[in-house]
């Protein structure tokens, strides 16, 4: 059995079909697909048919499976797994094996879930394409020409390609969303805190967040309500309970206020076909009884600029450890600094040190406040204009990315064409918001478009509520 996480689940924790032939289907497939996919770094056969195993003995027992009982799951590969090797697709963290659990992943497995593997991304999730990964490319399970986007591109292809029912990934400026969007699936990045990052490895701490890929929206909300909550291990995890992602399904959005980002829309480099699907988004809330009407976020236009300071600064501070000393990978050298040098040298690929070099840079003494400082006060003038339009209007809605799939190498040789791709999902990591796309019919090229839902801090079961209309009246097949 196939399929939506809800179903799966239901049906293991009933004894109508038993875990590990579920899993057994999944491992069908990915033995099938994968070599052309390859959404893994890993396949994780073995841990997958001890847990599944241990859920059907629960079921015969009758004890509680979980909410997530048999349900196959894959991981981004910058979530620590204990004794399973997590790369972040780099060759510097060579041969390290974490010695502990990201608290996400401990969840997911009380929850019941069954890990199918650690999936593919762009190196420590700088990218948007899945390309930047020190071992090649995943391939869109739509076209194989095509990119998977980036940087969870591996844990959206998984899903797209049916070889988990649900994957998590983390989203710093887009990396759930723009891959969930080129893959035809849901993904949502929490708000900032929702969900602890205890065992995530970090690339930009201010924005980084965990969160679900699944293929309907009720399957993320009940995905993210297993991850999410307080947890004393993570600094910034919001204290005390949170409402659930789901507490708002199935209610339609009669009344509510939606206002389309003007600004985003009209992007520089927006396809037509994808700004279409967004007016025909709008236009399906409207029928469906919500006022929706377009709204302007004036500053979120600097948010890439903004976030490409603030984002490699960040980065340049947490990839410091990599040093041959405490993890993976180390070269000789001479001397100590040789021996950092000749470490990080081979150990890093090409935007890794871009980005270092770019946030050391923004940082350094005589250029903080002209880069680094001017940044932050940008980042302050997008929450101040979100806070304004939120006064007004319940969700927003916006593209999710500016184009459909793109063709293997289209982007490689040029980083700015590349940053482009995040321009719509950069703004809710700077503030701190959340954000789901839906898949939303597709292009003139055939391939699929993501709406995306955006929601003041917290406000994930309104969001949820507004991407379940969506997905309701997403038209099937056809170009815009
Ligand atoms: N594509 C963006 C970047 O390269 C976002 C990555 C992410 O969200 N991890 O930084």
């Amino acid at each position: 059995m196939t399929g939506p996480v809800e179903a799966i689940a239901r049906a293991v924790r009933q004894g109508e079909v038993r875990a590990v032939e579920v899993l057994a289907e999944h491992l069908g497939r990915i033995a099938r697909t994968e070599p052309d996919v390859h959404a893994f770094n890993l396949v994780t056969s073995d841990v997958a048919g001890r847990q599944a195993e241990e859920v059907d003995r629960a079921v015969a027992e009758g004890r509680d499976p979980g909410p997530l009982a048999g349900v196959p799951v894959a991981l981004k590969d910058l979530l620590c797994t204990r004794g399973v090797p997590t790369t972040c697709s780099s060759r510097v963290l060579e041969g390290w094996v974490p010695p502990y659990d990201a608290t996400v992943v401990t969840r997911l497995a009380e929850a019941g879930a069954v890990f199918v593997g650690k999936t593919n991304m762009d190196e420590f999730a700088m990218g948007s394409s899945t390309e930047h990964s020190a071992f090649g490319p995943t391939r869109n399970p739509h076209d194989l020409s095509r990119v998977p986007g980036g940087s969870s591109g591996g844990s959206a292809a998984a899903v797209a390609a049916g070889f988990a029912a649900a994957s998590l990934g983390s989203d710093t400026g887009g990396s759930i969303r723009q891959p969930a969007a080129l893959c035809g699936v849901v993904g949502a990045k929490p708000t900032y805190g929702l969900v602890s990052r205890y065992g995530l490895v970090a690339f930009a701490s201010s924005l980084d967040q965990i969160g679900p890929f699944a293929l309907t929206v009720a399957d993320a909300a009940m995905v993210l309500d297993v991850i999410s909550g307080h947890d004393e291990r993570d600094s910034t995890s919001l204290p005390g309970a949170q409402p659930s992602a789901s507490s708002r399904l199935g209610r339609g959005v009669a009344g509510l206020r939606v206002g389309v980002i003007a600004e985003l829309v009209g992007a520089d480099g927006m396809a037509p076909d994808v700004a279409a699907r967004v007016e025909e988004a709008a236009a399906a809330l409207s029928a469906a009884g919500a006022r929706v009407e377009p709204v302007s976020v004036p500053s979120v236009r600097y948010g890439l600029s903004a976030y490409y300071m603030i984002a490699p600064a960040e980065a340049s501070s947490n990839l410091a450890r990599y040093d041959g000393v405490r993890y993976g990978l180390r070269k000789p050298g001479a001397d100590i600094t040789e021996m950092y040098t000749a470490t990080r040298s081979a150990g890093f690929g090409a935007e890794v040190k871009r980005r270092v070099m770019l946030g050391t840079y923004a940082l350094s003494a005589g250029y903080y406040d002209a880069y680094y400082g001017k940044a932050q006060r940008v980042r302050t003038l997008i929450i101040r204009d979100f806070e304004d339009a939120y006064r007004s209007y319940d969700v927003l809605l916006s593209p999710t990315a500016p184009t459909t799939a793109f063709e293997l190498g289209a982007k490689t040789a040029d980083p700015l064409t590349m940053y482009l791709n995040d321009v719509c999902t950069i703004p809710s990591n700077l503030a701190g918001h959340p954000a789901v796309s839906v898949p939303f019919g597709r292009g003139t090229d055939g391939l699929p478009i993501g709406v995306q839902v955006l929601a003041p801090a917290l406000g994930e079961p309104v969001m949820f509520q507004v991407a379940e209309a969506l997905e309701a009246a997403a038209p099937t097949g056809g170009a815009a």
